[in-house]
């Protein structure tokens, strides 16, 4: 089994002394900047002049800069744009100001693993990645809680990049929660194949045609919505909460005995060999390559898949239903 490092492993006084820039303050951004702040180590936001989230960062209490100067000003810079724009703003606010002896972090490896971003070599690079959205990041943290994170080192000049890296998870509040050491390539590599395949793929693709099969043989649009989308919640809960045999225990015989003989028949050896495939592309680079690319054209391709998907039938119908059931919204 890897190890798990918790609270009592990391040492939060290496960040002593030093200012943290967070780059970006979306959805990773807000929550490492006030998990930070609030674990007493000083924080600057850095953010591209005009930017919207400056008034909110503000309000938090955050010391605001545009990107450059937050960048000349900190020890450690860690980067939480968009993973498509974090080359362009590394290039030309950040790199110039990445002097020896600084630390240069991420919460995803993407631009460090397909060399989008190569920095210098008298730098440590490191990755905190936390295992859960940023609003999830923050409100465990107010809690007493955290989110378990991986952390890697990509590069070690200082001698003290691990250690470092481990504050800063201590910081975030993951260490609370448990944090797992990994390598940029990894991290990356598993984390694209888990989007890709499982998480936001395989399961639109899954619910979508779940859908599309019940509605085609006149089922009633609304109940396929509730069998095939609005149920994967309540399934997926019992499933963390307690692995598959946990779901397994919850639900009827029928459904179980259902699980066991059906589910293999809808995965196959040919969805195997397929998953094969797509991590093959993730490994060579040739997702990067057409993502990066893709972005650089202006993303047409891309946006029309988004109004393509967002127009699905399975849309429109819980845009309806949703409507009717707002204890949704209070969860
Ligand atoms: P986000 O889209 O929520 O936030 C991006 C921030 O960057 C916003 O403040 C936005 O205003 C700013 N921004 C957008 N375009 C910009 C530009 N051209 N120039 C300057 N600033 C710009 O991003 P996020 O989801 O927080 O992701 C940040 C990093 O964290 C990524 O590397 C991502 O892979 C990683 N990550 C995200 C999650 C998640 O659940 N969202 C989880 C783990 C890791
Ligand atoms: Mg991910």
């Amino acid at each position: 089994m890897a190890r798990m490092y918790y609270d009592s492993d990391a040492n939060l006084d290496l960040l002593n002394g030093k200012t943290v820039a967070i780059i970006g303050y979306g959805s990773q951004g807000h929550a490492h900047a006030l998990n930070l702040k609030d674990s007493g180590v000083s924080v600057i936001v850095g953010l591209y002049e005009g930017s919207r989230s400056r008034s909110k960062a503000e309000a938090a209490g955050l010391t605001v800069q545009p990107v450059a100067k937050a960048a000349a000003t900190a020890d450690l810079i860690m980067i939480l744009l968009p993973d498509e724009v974090q080359r362009t703003v590394y290039t030309e606010s950040i790199a110039p100001h990445l002097d020896a002896g600084k630390i240069l972090a991420f919460a995803h490896g993407f631009n460090i693993n397909f060399a989008q971003i190569v920095p210098p070599d008298d730098v440590d690079v490191v990755m905190v990645a936390p295992k859960g959205p940023g609003h999830l990041v923050r409100r465990t943290y107010e809690q007493g809680q955290g989110v378990p994170c991986l952390f890697a080192v990509y590069q070690d000049a200082s001698g003290q990049a691990r250690d470092r890296a481990m504050a800063y998870a201590k910081g975030i509040g993951g260490t609370r929660a448990g944090i797992l050491e990994t390598t940029f390539r990894e991290e990356t590599e598993t984390d694209l194949f888990g989007e890709q395949v499982v998480l936001c793929g395989g399961l639109s693709e899954l619910i979508k045609s779940g859908f599309e099969t019940l509605v085609e043989a006149g089922y009633q649009p609304e109940l396929a919505y509730f069998e095939c989308l609005h149920e994967v919640k309540l399934i997926v809960d019992l499933i963390v909460e307690g692995g598959l045999a946990k779901m397994r225990d919850s639900i009827s015989n029928t459904a179980e005995y259902g699980d066991y003989t059906r589910g293999p028949r809808i995965i196959t050896d040919d969805t195997r060999a397929e998953m094969r495939k797509i991590l093959k592309e993730i490994q060579t680079g040739q997702f990067a390559r057409e993502f990066v690319l893709e972005n650089m054209s202006g993303s047409a391709g891309f946006n029309a898949i988004r109004r393509r998907e967002s127009e699905h039938p399975v849309e429109e119908v819980g845009k309806d239903l949703r409507a009717m059931f707002s204890w949704l919204k209070k969860v």
